[in-house]
Formats: structure tokens, C-alpha cells, sequence
């Protein structure tokens, strides 16, 4: 047997009265527990600020006479109290939603794979909507009881900080993570060395070694190949997450699908039913094969028993999009692996041959996915028919809607992404049991009771708290960087609390438009600084570093931020993070999304934005095209398919425009009462909230995926395996 780390090393001891909150402190409960945030909080609340919202670095730095003034205090204490008591409620639930509907499944397990996990800003080992949406998901299993762990990795040097230059180039910031400052633990075997499992990679085996993190009642394992016995090239193979060199890329998915079932092996986990989200850990399958033919088995059962338990679900709705390698590197990373499947050469790199155009001859993750699992699903209703028409050449015989890949729509976690002063406000009027049942929609009925000047009071708290973050945020770039006094300005310090305020913000891929709201700059100048009706645009996000087009698109966006025509009301947001996600979706008033249809699978930061009152202004693809009704939001464009990429654009900037001078401008500033509430925008805010806050929780997703992936019907009817 295991033995597993104890207490966190890196704590100095705390006052006795207090000293659990460094168990609170390693568990990420307290990320989506806003009352719980304030334990920490209250001790210093500047500190906490500095530390980024980090307890383990709060409680290691603040004073010891700090620490003993908060025991004389009876306020905190009994917060404390409180809090520790929730915190062990959760912990040790008398029933859950998945004891109640499953009482008989209890012994069974599910393991869920992804490259990326998005927890919170201080763990920074996640890109973008991928990771945050496994983190959420990881989160909303353990709120409603699964039994359930995760696998992903530790990136030692995690995801980049994003500079933008005076002239509007990203600049990509590596910094090598403090473990001992993250609510990481070590997992050690019993003489007190870190836990490795070993890979093969071509002349050489490769060690990566086991962390831990405790996602509330989920456990959440991590790999990272940075352990004394590698190579130091190897030491880095996990350092970085999506590092386009396809060596480095091929081994870090080793590491993940194979290092990760032995992993869990090791650990004394055997899962039924084995998820992979997006093919990067597809791997795992073929571990899984390798493992029942080692014991006799052959590889068609072996294979048929892997299908029957596994899960995949993709992301991608474009072909370009797809992780593929060559098959000369699949030769020199996995000529001594499928011997031990008992195939040949042709028929191992047939489980995964992609002979369509763009592939070129690859061997490709999602189609080795997508045999290896019976039950596959896109991510939203039109994902899921893209998917069926992008795969359906692996399903000759069948037509495009027969192809056995379902959809489950994303959620996001409510208690991550709600504001606390919502939630407050929410508690006094849905009930007390409210959180448990999220995704009910006669919950959130109950909306209309709130009298609108208490919700209105609400938004505009949230709004004038972005503003001033955003203003600290620039006074702290001005006095350490000296920054450009334009890039002071292009980073919101003329913004006004009061104006119609527009967020944008996601991964700067082309395909997503930023710039469609820039397509004609003339219009959108007088739009901005109409007199009594001003409008402000706030931009943030990231590009992969690899990614020049969508660098220049950056570029092309600041260079409008910094012009002075705009009156200071365009904005450019540096580094884009779970952090600055929370205050955007809260604060703004209006989410603005344009991906070119139908290129964006889901998307969820709209998601966050409708359960906080913000109100969508999107494309109909991925989630909004299920969420609007025409009353909750605004669609840009209609469901149509053009010839040219131009004349979408064209169209769609066209009627975005159109909406805003017409419809919601006019909506927020000139239908206000004589109190100066706008009557009409809080009905469509409420709208929105109450028909969009169940469907799109995180709380009907995981379920969904229990009911029909985990523990649906008898797949082998519903989902032949592809054709070789
Ligand atoms: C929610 C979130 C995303 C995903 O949002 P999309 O709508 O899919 O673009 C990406 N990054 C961060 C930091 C987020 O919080």
C-alpha cells in the first residue's frame, strides 16, 4: 500500500484555534465557496490581493502576531467556525444527487482524462476553454457526488504570461511554477520518495512522478516528468502545455493516456467507465488493450471491452483542428508497443489511418478516439451535427445524422462563476436548498420575485468593481513597467462606471473575429462617443504563441485601442485568466461573441455571463444558438452558409452594427423610468438569467453525462465502431 502524503510540509504551524485552515487551503473547495475565500481574506485582505488569491502564500507570509490577533477575534472565529463546519458537510454529505438516483452504483468509478485542467488563476495549468471547461466539470462531479477521479498534468512551467508592446505584439512570459506554493501534494511511496510510473519512449523509459489535488470530494492526479533519473530534455517533456513540436507533443500524450492508466493502476483505482475529453489522452486505450492481452486475452475482445467502458468527447468542429502525427513518428514511438497488442504494423496504424485530404496519411487521435469508445459526444446540438457530418466517412454505410455521436451541451460551474453578491441576493429569494438544484428551472422562476432596483443595485456594484480593478491593474503596470502612457489608457483607466459596457474576451484564434467589430471604424468611432449614449468596449485574450495570424490580430485590434478617437472607451486587457474571466462576465453589461459559424464548438464564457445578468450578443453557433429565444440577448447574423468567408463577415458586421445602434443602445440609455432604472433592459436581464442559468449550469451537464455516457443503455446497439 500507498502511503500518501499528510500534512502540507510547506505551512509553518498555525495557531491551534485556526490551524485547519491549511487543510482548507489544499482543497479547492473554497474556490467556488465565496464566504469561504473570506477566511482567508479577512486576515489580511491586502495581502491576499498581492498573493493573488493564494491562500498557501497568504498563510506562509502573513505574520504570526497577525495569525494570533485573529484567535482573540470572536467575529472571525466564529465565521471560522461556521465555514469548517459547511467545509466538513460537504465533505461527508449524508446523500448526494448521485446516491439517491444511483444507490446501486456506488462501488463503480469513472476516470476522466484531459491535457488541461482550469481551477482557479494561482494554478495556471490551463490554455483556455478546454481547461476550464474540465475543471468545471470536475468541480460539478464532485458537488453532486460521482465517483469520480481525474488525471492530467502538473506543466512545470505552466501557461504563459501575455505582455502586449506598445505596438500591440504579444510577448509570451514563461515562469517556472512554485509547487510549494500551489495546492499541489506530492505523492510519495513509503520510503518518502516522490511516486513514479515509467514510460517507454523510443531507446530510453521515462518516469514521471504523481501529484495530487483535491477538487472537493474528487481527487485530481497529475503527471510531471520533472524526477531525478530523467534526462534533462526529458525533465522538460512536461513543462509546457500545446508546444507544437510533434516529438514533444507525441510524449507528453504517452505520458498522459499510458503513464496515466498506469498511474492509476498504481494507485489501486479501477475504473469503469474511462472518459476521454478531446482525443489527447486517447492513448489510454491502447494501454488499456495492451493490459488484457497481456493476460491472454485477444485483441478484438480486448478492444470490444475498451470500447464497451470508454467515452470520448470532441471538441473540434474543423478537420485542421485535429491532433494527428505522422506515421514515421508513430513508428519510431510505437514499433515496440503494438507488438505487445498482438497486431501488425498496418493493422496498429489502421486504428487510426486518416487518408482524407487534410490529413495527408496520419495517424489521427480523435478517429483512434472515436473507435475506442462506443460512446461519443460534440459539445453543443450544432456541434454535434457537424461532428456526424466530419466523421461520417468512418460510418460509410450509415447517413450523416445515423453517425452514433451524440451531443451534450457545456455548463459552467455556478459556484465559480457567480458573483458572491448575486448569490447572496439569490439565497434570500430562490429557497435554501437553491445550489442543489441549479439546474431546475422552477428555481429560477423565482427571478421575477426580486424587485428590480435590488438587482439593478447589484449590476452596478459589479460593474463599478471591474472599472476600479481594471484601474488598479494599470496603476500597478504604470509604477512597475513604465509603460507607454497610451498603454496606461488602453488598459481602461478612462473608463466610466455608468456607460454601456461591452466585453470581449476569449483565445485570439482567427476564427473567432475579434476585429468584426472593428470592420468598419468610422461607425463604431460615432457609436462610441454619441454624446449621453457612450459606449465602451473592453478586449482580452490570448493567442497561442505559435499562432501568427492570430498574434496580428491582436495587433490589429490594439491598434484601434490606441487611438485617441476613441475617447479612451476601447480597452485591451492584458492576460486573459480565470481571474480576469470572473470579473469580465460579471461586470460588463453586454457579452459580445463572433466566431465565424460554425466554428465554435460550445463556448461557455457567455454562459457565465447570462447567470450573472450580463446579456449575449453572439453568433447562433455552439451553445447560443440553443440559448437564444429572442427575448434573453441578441443574435448577430443569421443561420445561413455563405460562399465566401468575406460576405459573412460583411453580413454579419452589418446587422451587428444595425442591433446595436437600434436595439441596445437605445434599450440601456432611453427607456429609463423616473428612477433612472432602464425597465425594459432589466426584463430582458431577467429573462436571460432565469431561461439560461439551469440549462447551461454545470449541474445538468454532469448529470447528462452520468445518464447517457456513464451509465446509459447497452451502447453496443446504439454505437457501432467505426469501419477500419
Ligand atoms: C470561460 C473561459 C474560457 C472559455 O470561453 P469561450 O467562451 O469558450 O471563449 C476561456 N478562457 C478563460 C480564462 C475562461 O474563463
Amino acid at each position: 500500500m500507498i502511503t500518501f502524503h499528510t500534512d502540507p510540509p510547506v505551512i509553518p504551524a498555525l495557531p491551534r484555534r485556526i490551524y485547519r485552515l491549511s487543510q482548507l487551503a489544499y482543497n479547492l473547495w473554497w474556490t467556488w465557496n465565496p464566504e469561504a475565500q473570506r477566511v482567508f481574506s479577512r486576515i489580511d485582505s491586502v495581502l491576499w490581493e498581492k498573493t493573488y488569491h493564494n491562500p498557501i502564500r497568504l498563510l506562509q507570509q502573513v505574520s504570526r502576531s497577525r495569525l494570533k490577533a485573529m484567535t482573540q477575534d470572536r467575529y472571525y472565529l466564529e465565521f471560522y467556525d461556521r465555514i469548517m463546519r459547511q467545509f466538513d458537510e460537504y465533505m461527508k454529505p449524508k446523500e448526494t444527487w448521485f446516491t439517491r438516483t444511483y444507490p446501486e452504483r456506488h462501488d463503480e468509478l469513472i476516470a476522466y482524462f484531459s491535457t488541461e485542467f482550469g481551477l482557479h488563476e494561482t494554478l495556471p495549468i490551463y490554455a483556455g476553454g478546454l481547461g476550464v471547461l474540465s475543471g468545471d466539470h470536475v468541480k460539478g462531479a464532485s458537488d453532486i457526488g460521482l465517483p469520480f477521479v481525474a488525471v492530467g498534468f502538473l506543466y512545470t512551467t505552466g501557461y504563459f504570461s501575455q505582455h502586449i508592446s506598445e505596438d500591440g505584439w504579444q510577448e509570451a512570459r514563461y515562469t517556472r511554477l512554485k509547487f510549494e506554493e500551489m495546492p499541489v501534494l506530492p505523492i510519495k511511496d513509503e520510503d518518502g520518495n516522490p511516486l513514479t510510473v515509467s514510460v517507454e519512449l523510443p531507446g530510453r523509459t521515462v518516469l514521471a512522478r504523481l501529484w495530487e489535488i483535491h477538487v472537493g470530494r474528487i481527487p485530481l492526479y497529475l503527471l510531471d516528468s520533472d524526477v531525478d533519473g530523467n534526462s534533462p530534455s526529458d525533465r522538460e517533456l512536461t513543462s509546457r502545455l500545446y508546444i507544437s513540436d510533434l516529438e514533444l507533443r507525441i510524449s507528453q500524450e504517452i505520458i498522459l493516456g499510458v503513464g496515466g492508466v498506469r498511474a492509476l493502476r498504481l494507485l489501486g483505482y479501477q475504473p469503469d467507465v474511462w472518459h476521454m475529453n478531446e482525443g489527447h489522452s486517447a492513448f489510454m486505450g491502447l494501454e488499456r488493450i495492451r493490459e488484457m492481452v497481456k493476460t491472454g486475452q485477444t485483441f478484438e475482445k480486448a478492444a470490444e471491452l475498451v470500447r464497451q467502458s470508454s467515452v470520448f468527447t470532441t471538441h473540434t468542429p474543423v478537420p485542421a483542428g485535429s491532433d494527428e502525427f505522422p506515421h514515421w513518428l508513430m513508428d519510431k514511438y510505437f514499433g515496440h508497443f503494438w507488438p505487445e497488442l498482438g497486431l501488425e504494423r498496418d493493422q496498429f496504424i489502421n486504428l487510426a489511418r486518416n487518408a482524407q485530404p487534410w490529413g495527408g496519411e496520419t495517424f489521427s487521435m480523435p478517429i483512434l478516439a472515436l473507435r475506442l469508445a462506443n460512446k461519443r459526444n460534440g459539445v453543443s446540438e450544432l456541434h454535434g451535427e457537424v461532428a456526424r457530418k466530419m466523421w461520417n466517412f468512418l460510418w460509410p454505410d450509415l447517413p450523416a445524422e445515423e453517425v452514433p455521436i451524440s451531443h451534450i451541451t457545456n455548463g459552467v460551474h455556478s459556484g465559480t462563476w457567480l458573483a458572491r453578491r448575486l448569490r447572496v441576493l439569490y439565497d434570500r429569494y430562490y429557497g435554501r436548498d437553491w445550489l442543489e438544484r441549479l439546474d431546475d428551472p422552477s428555481i429560477w422562476e423565482r427571478i421575477e420575485e426580486i424587485p428590480d432596483n435590488e438587482l439593478w443595485a447589484v449590476r452596478r456594484h459589479l460593474k463599478r468593481k471591474l472599472v476600479h480593478y481594471m484601474r488598479e491593474r494599470a496603476r500597478e503596470q504604470w509604477l512597475k513597467t513604465g509603460v507607454h502612457p497610451v498603454q496606461t489608457i488602453a488598459s481602461g483607466v478612462l473608463l466610466d462606471p455608468y456607460a454601456l459596457t461591452i466585453g470581449f474576451a476569449r483565445r485570439f484564434a482567427t476564427y473567432k473575429r475579434a476585429s468584426l467589430i472593428l470592420y468598419d471604424v468610422e461607425r463604431l468611432l460615432g457609436i462610441l462617443n454619441r454624446p449621453n449614449m457612450p459606449v465602451q468596449i473592453i478586449f482580452a485574450g490570448k493567442s497561442h504563441p505559435a499562432d501568427e495570424p492570430g498574434k496580428l490580430l491582436i495587433q490589429e485590434v490594439y491598434r484601434v485601442v490606441k487611438k485617441a478617437e476613441n475617447g479612451g472607451r476601447l480597452v485591451f486587457l492584458e492576460d486573459y485568466d480565470m481571474c480576469l474571466g470572473r470579473y469580465l462576465t460579471q461586470g460588463v453589461d453586454v457579452w459580445l461573441n463572433t466566431p465565424r459559424r460554425p466554428n465554435e464548438a460550445s463556448g461557455t464564457s457567455g454562459m457565465k455571463a447570462a447567470m450573472n445578468g450580463v446579456l449575449n450578443f453572439s453568433v447562433l453557433d455552439g451553445w447560443w444558438r440553443e440559448g437564444y429565444n429572442g427575448m434573453n440577448g441578441w443574435s448577430i447574423g443569421v443561420e445561413a452558409e455563405y460562399a465566401t468567408p468575406e460576405e459573412q463577415d460583411a453580413a454579419d458586421a452589418a446587422d451587428l452594427y444595425s442591433t446595436l445602434e437600434n436595439e441596445i443602445i437605445p434599450l440601456y440609455y432611453r427607456e429609463r423610468s423616473a428612477d433612472g432604472m432602464p425597465g425594459d433592459w432589466i426584463a430582458r436581464m431577467k429573462e436571460s438569467i432565469r431561461t439560461l442559468s439551469p440549462r447551461f449550469s454545470m449541474q445538468r451537464m454532469v448529470k447528462e453525462y452520468t445518464d447517457s455516457m456513464y451509465f446509459g443503455a447497452a451502447p453496443e446497439t446504439e454505437s457501432p465502431a467505426p469501419k477500419a
